[in-house]
């Protein structure tokens, strides 16, 4: 299965959300979803499928946040039980890979968040009254 060509239904979950994971159009694969870092763009270069209205909102921080935690701190305890590190130099490491992992990992979490609003076919609520 290629991971470009092969149009999905939103069945097919695992696909779309690697795409979006990947900021390509969760349903053709071919088309970017996010434009200047994280803003998303309208429609899809490639099939025209509209993601402009989903409402990403805090998700894609909440996620980059709990990913690069979970990554990041198991590896400061190690090196703080098996390595006699100075000071200075843990606190230029580790908040500097904390900055480096936050901008790869939250256009990526934003393009599955995208993905995943997509698949469940979520928009925001409107407050219209119909009256
Ligand atoms: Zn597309």
């Amino acid at each position: 299965m290629s991971l470009v060509s092969e149009r999905v239904t939103p069945e097919n979950t695992g696909l779309s959300l690697l795409r979006g994971f990947l900021g390509r159009c969760p349903r053709c694969g071919k088309g970017h979803i996010l434009h200047r870092y994280l803003k998303i763009v309208p429609n899809c270069a490639d099939c025209g499928e509209a993601y402009g209205h989903l409402p990403a909102d805090d998700m894609p921080p909440w996620l980059t946040i709990i990913i690069v935690g979970h990554l990041l701190f198991p590896n400061v305890w190690w090196v703080e039980r098996n390595y006699n590190i100075p000071l200075w130099m843990e606190y230029v490491m580790w908040p500097s890979l904390g900055l480096i992992l936050t901008l790869i990992l939250l256009p990526r979490c934003k393009g599955f968040v995208v993905a995943l609003l997509w698949i469940l076919r979520l928009k925001r609520a409107t407050t219209e009254k119909t009256v």
